[in-house]
């Protein structure tokens, strides 16, 4: 801020120095000195008339004074008051009314401050002191503490100059001004799926207006927040800029290890993960309060997190020797592996009613649940060391690609599904990709 020279102080005694001369000079224009009503005018208006100028000038003095006191500050009538000796019959005041009406028709003045916003005069404040009192607690309010700097986005100039009194500000006033304009604001609260869009189409106004009316708002509205979607904007917007330390956990992430000693199809976590802790320095801008602007500015890990550990087993269960495969189902064998009608059987069928669950021969993963042309709905599962076992004609899958599954879990249903003439698991076995007899492995 800025002060134009030294204020000038027009004081009580000055002021009757400089309306004593004007009567002089007025009574010399006349050129008469004695009448019987005293006009006082107040650029060249006649606003009341007193018996004598001693009498006017007494009532003015003591007006002066009791606006002086209230204000504690000095003050000048507002316009150039004249006491004119007129010869006209009209009826002279009392002492009461002549105080009254100078009361209501005189306006003061003081040597006060006008503080213009982009160019506007928003605010009157009385003298600098209370300016500066003012701008102290606006940059006081949105202070995050030593670090912060406080500018504000209007363009803000204080002006010395001749304020009415009757139109000065408080403080408490010019907070509430700044930071909720003129006017009172129109309050929707969010609900889902609205949109600034929406809104500004709703309440016949602009997004442009609506993220002026509510610093900080973006398009992630989220419901019951309140928004403004009409009124006064803030005269200020207080812009807030200083660097924050936040302690922010890390998480930790999962690490899977092939374990062949471990059964296929079982898992086992032999580390715990733990979240690592870093502080994180972020820049920070506000505005009125509102984070608007948030970015990492420096990182530091003060523990790092631990991933959590886990084994996978691919060990199979069986062995030719003493493992064996699970049968999918209990029934008879209604067609062997190997020659069939001049071709190939590829596995074995093994009769079941339709419906009845089909169980994994051992542990594995699911390579494949789809159709598969003949074969109709099959399942195919790696048990790992080139051993995969097939199932067709599924009236229904049980298991999905990719999923894990244990000895005798169930797979899918019995069904027709594919060529077939009845219902029945066709089972096949392939090591390192050639077809076996599965009869050797049950
Ligand atoms: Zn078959």
């Amino acid at each position: 801020m800025t002060r134009k020279g030294k204020q000038k102080r027009i004081s009580y005694p000055s002021l009757l120095v400089g309306t004593m001369v004007i009567i002089g000079f007025a009574a010399f224009i006349l050129g008469s000195g004695v009448g019987k009503v005293c006009a006082v005018t107040v650029n060249g208006k006649t606003i009341a008339y007193a018996q004598s100028k001693g009498q006017a000038q007494e009532a003015l003095a003591k007006l002066a004074a009791r606006k002086t006191k209230e204000l504690a500050q000095d003050v000048m009538v507002d316009g150039k008051v004249e006491f004119k000796t007129v010869r006209e019959s009209e009826n002279a005041y009392d002492d009461k009314k002549l105080a009254s009406v100078l009361d209501n028709e005189l306006s003061f003045v003081t040597e006060g401050v006008v503080v213009n916003i982009n160019g506007t005069p928003q605010f009157r404040f009385k003298n600098k002191d209370v300016t500066d009192r003012f701008i102290k607690q606006l940059r006081n309010k949105y202070s995050t503490g030593e670090n912060c700097k406080i500018s504000f986005a209007e363009k803000v100039e204080t002006l010395n100059q001749k304020v009415n009194i009757e139109k000065l500000n408080t403080v408490e006033e010019a907070m509430r001004l700044a930071e909720q304009g003129r006017g009172q604001p129109e309050i929707h609260i969010i609900e889902e799926n609205d949109t600034l869009w929406d809104l500004a189409v709703a309440n016949n106004t602009t997004v442009d207006r609506l993220k002026s009316l509510n610093p900080g708002v973006d398009e992630n509205l989220r419901p019951g927040d309140e928004i403004k979607v009409s009124g006064s904007t803030p005269l200020l917007t207080v812009i807030a800029s200083y660097e924050t330390i936040e302690q922010e956990k890390i998480p930790f992430g999962t690490q899977y290890r092939s374990d062949a000693s471990l059964p296929m199809g079982t898992r086992k976590i032999i580390q715990q993960g733990t979240e690592g802790l870093k502080k994180v320095t972020y820049k920070v801008i506000a505005k009125n309060g509102k984070i608007t602007e948030k970015t990492v500015l420096d990182e530091n890990i003060i523990e790092k997190s631990v991933p959590r550990i886990i084994k996978q087993g691919t060990k199979l269960s069986y062995s030719s020797r003493g493992g064996r495969l699970a049968w999918p189902v209990s029934g008879s064998i209604t067609s062997r592996f190997g020659p069939r009608w001049g071709g190939k059987h590829r596995g074995i069928d093994i009769a079941a009613g339709y419906g009845v669950p089909i169980r994994a021969a051992a542990p594995g993963r699911v390579v494949s649940a789809n159709w598969q042309g003949g074969y109709g709905r099959m399942v195919v599962i790696s048990h790992g060391n080139g051993i995969v076992t097939r199932y067709a004609h599924m009236s229904a899958f049980g298991v999905q690609k990719g999923q894990t599954v244990s000895k005798g879990q169930i797979i899918g249903k019995v069904g027709t599904s594919g060529n077939t003439t009845g219902p029945h698991v066709h089972l096949e076995m392939l090591k390192n990709g050639a077809q076996t007899n599965p009869l050797n492995y049950l």
